[in-house]
């Protein structure tokens, strides 16, 4: 692995190019994320910002450009690799919480096995995590017993213990009811408060203005504009942008 640089960014994408066979759906990507700050990313559907957030922890392979993580070239396999994975949280539309285990096991299981962490250790910090994420009645219960709402949020806390050092949010409220956009908004906001990187993926232009430190607005796989909330929305610079929002503001 190169040493390329020893603090900020965080994470930095330079010519970044995939392909899915004949369809170019990142092009050319530069794109940096500062230590604390928080990131969302808009964009029509199938702009390539699923993609973009699965090149970061190496779910997707890119076909060139670079991507640096702390100061390291991405690793491409074997412990470097389950290292990165480990310091980059995901939180996806879907819950992706293990159904056969409760909502206290689902937060302790990369801890014990990945960190060997003691079960104690582990279970003592997912309570306090439960309860950073208000659901600390839950514990116990299995994730079909949750509320849609619950079930993200005990995503995050599963995400959060394992310490990363920045979560990709890929539109964490989209599979959600209505009542319960609120209350994993108000967990994300709650973690960007209190310096957590963040990339977030997401349709909610109210967070996007409240949480964001920048905004990034993509379509067909490239980034066509990005800058300060307050810019972006008040004037966007780029056609697309304007005729973007004028359709879900
Ligand atoms: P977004 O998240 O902005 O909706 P995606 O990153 O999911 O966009 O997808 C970008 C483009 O890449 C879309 O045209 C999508 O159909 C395509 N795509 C995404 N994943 C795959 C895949 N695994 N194989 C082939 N095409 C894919
Ligand atoms: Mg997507």
């Amino acid at each position: 692995m190169t040493e390329i640089s020893g603090s900020d960014p965080l994470v930095r994408l330079e010519g970044v190019n995939k392909h899915f066979g004949p369809l170019h759906v990142l092009k050319d990507i530069g794109l940096s994320v500062g230590r604390g700050e928080v990131v969302v990313v808009i964009g029509p559907s199938g702009s390539g910002k699923s993609t973009l957030c699965r090149v970061i922890n190496r779910l997707e392979t890119t076909d060139t450009g670079t991507i640096v993580f702390d100061g390291r070239e991405l690793p491409a396999e074997g412990r470097a690799l389950a290292r990165l994975r480990s310091e980059v949280g995901m939180v996806f539309q879907s819950f992706n919480l293990f159904s056969h285990k409760t909502i206290l096991e689902n937060v302790t299981l990369g801890p014990t096995r990945v960190r060997k962490i003691s079960r104690q250790q582990a279970e003592q910090r997912g309570m306090e995590l439960l309860e950073r994420v208000g659901i600390t009645s839950q514990a116990g219960k299995y994730p079909a017993q949750l509320s849609g709402g619950q079930q993200q949020r005990a995503a995050i806390a599963r995400a959060l213990a394992m310490d990363p050092k920045m979560i990709l949010f890929d539109e964490p409220t989209s599979a959600l009811d209505p009542e319960m956009v609120q209350e994993v908004l108000d967990v994300m906001t709650g973690l960007a408060k209190d310096g957590m990187t963040m990339m977030v993926v997401t349709h909610e232009m109210g967070f996007a203005r409240r949480a964001a430190n920048r905004i990034v607005f993509m379509a067909d796989g490239q980034i066509v504009e990005e800058g300060s909330p307050s810019e972006f929305f008040t004037q966007p610079s780029t056609e697309r942008a304007r005729d973007f929002l004028s359709k879900i503001l």
